[in-house]
């Protein structure tokens, strides 16, 4: 299919899930995962109106970001910490802070740039090892924490649901972030927390019912991905 095809199809399953669950579909923003395609893949998507991207090496977004200057890019994978001049240089948002000693490397170098950066904070819902983020019950201190660093504009939290068949499960997962979205409402309120960036193509319109307000889709606009 298309590109613009597939995002046009994506979008309306977006609308009906926002509406079967009584949301209003503007609220939910699609964010394309254009890691592994190409920069024609990207224009593609931005011709059918997509503007901010998911990207989840920085080497990647850095040279896609040189190729599109126009174009918003988050960073959605891991970040080692000799990468911080990139993300200072060519990210747009960051989906996947879980590190406090990221976050003071990052506010050092944004303060040097005279730039401040929207993130949000990765949590690790599902349990399992091998995935990022932070432990939920961490979660509390970490945004306290985080108050220290100026440069970095919280605005809530991101999260990818276990790889399972067991839609409970990977419902359970989502709710479990927006559940301990409301609990830093209340006790971390100097931070915004209007985002929850979760669902990709397998699982969003779980994560729409449960409150995703930004979903990163992949595979279902552009295909497989080469390994
Ligand atoms: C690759 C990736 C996605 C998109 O996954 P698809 O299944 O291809 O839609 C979403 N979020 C993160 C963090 C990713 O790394």
């Amino acid at each position: 299919m298309a590109v613009a095809d597939a995002i046009q199809a994506i979008r309306r399953r977006i609308d009906d899930a926002a509406r079967a669950a009584g949301r209003d579909p503007g609220e939910i923003e699609l964010i394309p995962v254009s890691k592994f395609h190409s920069v024609d893949a990207i224009r593609a998507a931005v011709d059918a109106g997509c503007r901010l991207f998911g990207e989840n090496r920085l080497q990647e977004l850095e040279a896609k970001h040189e190729a599109l200057p126009d174009v918003r890019f988050a960073m959605i994978g891991p970040v080692q910490s000799n990468k911080v001049r990139i993300v200072v240089d060519a990210v747009d948002e960051l989906h996947s802070l879980d590190s406090l000693d990221l976050a003071a490397r990052l506010d050092r170098r944004l303060h040097d740039a005279g730039r401040r950066l929207p993130v949000l904070i990765q949590v690790n819902t599902s349990d399992e090892p091998q995935k990022s983020g932070i432990h939920p019950d961490e979660a509390v201190r970490f945004a306290r924490e985080m108050r220290e660093f100026q440069a970095l504009q919280v605005q809530g939290l991101m999260t990818m649901a276990m790889a399972s068949d067991d839609e409970d499960a990977v419902r359970g997962c989502f709710r479990r972030l927006r559940e301990l979205r409301d609990e830093l409402r209340e006790e971390v309120p100097e931070h915004g927390w209007d985002e929850l960036s979760m669902g990709m193509s397998g699982d969003f319109e779980l994560a729409i019912a449960e409150g995703a307000t930004m979903v990163r889709v992949g595979t279902a606009i552009f295909g497989p991905r080469e390994a």
